[in-house]
């Protein structure tokens, strides 16, 4: 299965995981502003990398 794992760089730690199956992108930025956006509002470097899990 893939992951987009969403890491955030300042906390040093993944702050999400979401299988591709059912969070494209978009749904992932829908995220980011909502779920995640106490990181991004603090000024923290959110970076998103793939994460490939069998
Ligand atoms: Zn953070």
């Amino acid at each position: 299965m893939e992951f987009k794992e969403v890491y955030c760089k300042s906390c040093k730690k993944v702050v999400g995981r979401y299988n591709i199956k059912f969070y494209n992108d978009e749904k992932i930025n829908e995220l980011l502003n909502t779920t995640h956006s106490t990181h991004i509002k603090k000024g923290h470097q959110i970076s998103i990398r793939k994460f490939v899990k069998n």
